[in-house]
């Protein structure tokens, strides 16, 4: 590895500097590079598909600000739509009717959804959903699956028990024990575990909340036996099934994983392509249920910049922009380009790694074992991974800083543009062989 004191100084002093005033520097941790080692870089801007640091170099961007920048930076829609909005002031704390044509727009866009609730993040989309699933049912269990991130809710900081039925554990100091005792954590694509679980006590199970397509342990498909046992459980037993779709939704279709894949779940959440670069998140699904948020009914949820009126801008234009010129169909084309190559380059350097990949989103895992949940992902030889990471940044190709992360293609890539990615890829995978 480079030490990037050197190599890129600029951003070296930027991180000393900020460490002192911020906790790691950061204000999220995933951008510490603590999972492979070294110094982040500090971005001086965006545009297309390219980063720029704060040293001069340029990068091709596969991390989209984990999500949001499906069309890559400064989409020109996107930008006017912003500055449009900016001029007619920043925020009302009354409502306006930008929320209303979002709302449609996502009703429009995912069958299941019959009214949406704006709020300003994924985190605050999750943890709305799970108090509505709770005030919905008048029960307080609700069901997880390691290896889904749903944000930082104090009730889904649960890491996987050894036992899969044992009471969740918070792995986060700070979370109470009883913010957890609630939360059951099942292994991600485990249909036994499941129906144990509801046949013990699917009547206390207020909801199941999952990652219909996983992201954050790398990328992991659910199986079509699991998703269908998920839909006739929850369904049995009266709890609400709930798609968090932060990730998801409007990227691998303009209607997200449960469009693609045939699903209705009761409640989804969305943020990241929803809001275009701005913060964002949304829960929505059955009417009857959403029905049950205050002011139109008991369970309380609010917000001081919730539809906000930029922020909504930048979404609407986003979101039009995908329905109008879909990029999907390249996107998928693309990136399974860049899997193809990598799988060849790495089988004939001996390298063993598992390409997992739906639509614009992939892992590139260094391990022999298919990759189906969190156990297997965690057979990854990590420090390849992180030499690997690299070897990309040193041929100008930001991935995300961890093995267990989705990379996302953008459609401000070009041929071009997957050409030299993948070309990076060939040589890094060489130099960690
Ligand atoms: C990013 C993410 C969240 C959290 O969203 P924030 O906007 O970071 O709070 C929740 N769920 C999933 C699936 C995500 O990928």
């Amino acid at each position: 590895m480079l030490d990037l004191s050197t190599v890129r100084p600029a951003s070296a002093s930027a991180f000393e500097r900020a460490k002192t005033v911020i906790p790691g520097g950061v204000n999220s941790p995933a951008r510490a590079f603590g999972g492979v080692g070294g110094n982040p870089l500090f971005i001086a801007r965006a545009d297309g598909p390219f980063l720029y640091d704060l040293d001069g170099n340029r990068y091709l961007d596969f991390i989209g600000s984990w999500g949001p920048m499906i069309l890559g930076h400064c989409h020109p829609a996107v930008v006017e739509a912003t500055i449009a909005a900016v001029k007619n002031g920043s925020s009302y704390g009354a409502p306006c009717e930008l929320e209303t044509r979002l709302a449609e727009m996502v009703i429009d866009a995912v069958p299941s959804v019959q009214m949406v609730r704006f709020v300003s993040s994924g985190t605050e989309a999750t943890m709305s959903a799970i108090r509505l699933a709770r005030g919905f049912t008048g029960r307080d269990n609700v069901v997880k699956f390691a290896g889904c991130y749903h944000g930082h809710v104090d009730s889904l900081l649960v890491s996987a028990g050894s036992s899969a039925l044992t009471l969740g554990v918070p792995n986060s100091p700070g979370v109470p024990v009883g913010c957890t005792q609630d939360t059951s954590v099942l292994r991600f694509n485990d249909v036994a575990a499941l129906a144990e679980l509801f046949a013990a006590k699917g009547d206390k199970i207020a909801g199941v909340i999952l990652e219909p397509i996983v992201g954050n342990m790398g990328l992991v498909p659910p199986t079509a036996e699991f998703r269908s046992e998920l839909r006739r459980l929850t369904q049995k037993y009266g709890a609400i099934l709930i798609y968090d779709e932060v990730m998801t939704g409007f990227r691998l279709g303009y209607g997200g994983a449960q469009v693609m894949l045939g699903d209705s779940p009761d409640l989804t959440c969305f943020g990241k392509v929803l809001g275009g670069g701005y913060p964002v998140g949304a829960y929505g699904g059955r009417a009857d249920i959403m029905k049950k948020i205050m002011p139109a009914g008991p369970v309380f949820q609010a917000g001081t910049l919730s539809g906000n009126p930029v922020a909504m801008a930048a979404g609407i234009a986003t979101l039009n922009e995908l329905k109008v010129n879909p990029p999907y169909a390249r996107l998928e084309e693309q990136s399974n380009r860049i899997g193809v190559g990598l799988l060849k380059a790495a089988a004939s350097v001996n390298v063993p790694v598992q390409f997992n990949r739906v639509g614009s989103m992939w892992t590139l895992f260094f391990t022999d074992t298919p990759v189906t949940d969190l156990d297997t992902a965690k057979t990854c030889d990590t420090k390849r991974f992180g030499r690997f990471f690299w070897e990309m940044m040193d041929r100008g190709v930001y991935l995300p800083c961890s093995q267990f992360e989705a990379a996302f293609t953008c459609a401000a890539m070009t041929a071009e543009h997957i050409a030299q990615a993948t070309q990076a890829g060939v040589e890094s995978l060489k130099a960690v062989a």
